[in-house]
């Protein structure tokens, strides 16, 4: 009886596993905006089909220790937290800085990166400190952090869709210093000749990057964050960070 029961069970669990399609693993749809290098930018072969960066790279991780797949919907930065509202994406994963306002309509992860706001010059630039910018042409990015600091320090400045235009109106001399994120302006003064950073830790305060869940969505979220805690303990996003970092300029 023992033993019928033992083949039966076995004749069983062949014939489900000979029924059942092979159902695709489930997804996590991350939105992103592949505009901010060496975070995520678009590359021949990236770590997601084309895209690239620490950001991608870590969705990927996340996606895998959850046995589920990553996708990726590119957009502009500006649209992702109303795409995530609205359902289209699941999580926003763009070096986003957590802040109150965002935290109003969004759920944050575990931050798992500490950046700050810089300015970018020319080398020959008299500009050392964030007040030196007040009789200065300022250019930043549309809905980034960076626009917001400036518009704090009651500053005008002309606002770009992408990081790379606003280097542009800097290269060609249309504008004298661009605000944005650390990271990102170390990328673009490696790529760019003629440019360098300048930092005021006084004026810009340090910032936090996290991942954005829809309100309330703890599922997701308890996720994303063990498997981000996991990722800052045991070192993996410090070396995606420094492998990122050193691959810069073969990055675009
Ligand atoms: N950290 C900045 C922000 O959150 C810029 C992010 C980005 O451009 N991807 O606004």
């Amino acid at each position: 009886m023992k033993k019928f029961t033992k083949v039966m069970a076995l004749a069983m669990s062949a014939a489900m596993l000979a029924c059942v399609p092979v159902s695709a693993a489930e997804t996590i749809t991350f939105g992103t905006n592949a505009e901010f290098p060496p975070f995520e930018f678009i590359a021949a072969e990236g770590v997601i089909d084309t895209f690239d960066g620490i950001d991608m790279a870590i969705a990927k991780q996340i996606a895998e220790e959850n046995d589920m797949e990553a996708k990726i919907e590119n957009m502009e930065f500006d649209s992702l937290l109303v795409a995530l509202q609205n359902g289209q994406i699941d999580a926003v994963i763009a070096g986003m800085t957590v802040t109150e306002e965002r935290k109003e309509a969004v759920d944050f992860s575990t931050p798992y990166y500490t950046a700050t706001q810089v300015m970018i010059v020319k080398e020959d630039s008299d500009i050392a400190k964030a007040e030196d910018m007040a009789d200065k042409r300022i250019c930043v990015i549309q809905g980034y952090t960076g626009e917001t600091c400036v518009n704090e320090l009651g500053y005008d400045y002309e606002a770009f869709k992408k990081g790379t235009e606003a280097i542009m109106e800097l290269v060609n001399g249309k504008c004298d210093v661009v605000v944005i994120d650390s990271a990102t302006a170390q990328q673009y003064v490696s790529d760019n000749e003629g440019l360098k950073i300048v930092e005021d830790p006084e004026a810009f305060a340090s910032e936090e990057y996290a991942i954005a869940v829809q309100k309330d969505n703890t599922e997701l979220l308890d996720k994303i964050n063990t498997a981000i805690e996991k990722m800052l303990e045991d070192g993996t996003i410090s070396e995606l960070a420094a492998t990122y970092a050193e691959a810069d300029g073969e990055a675009e």
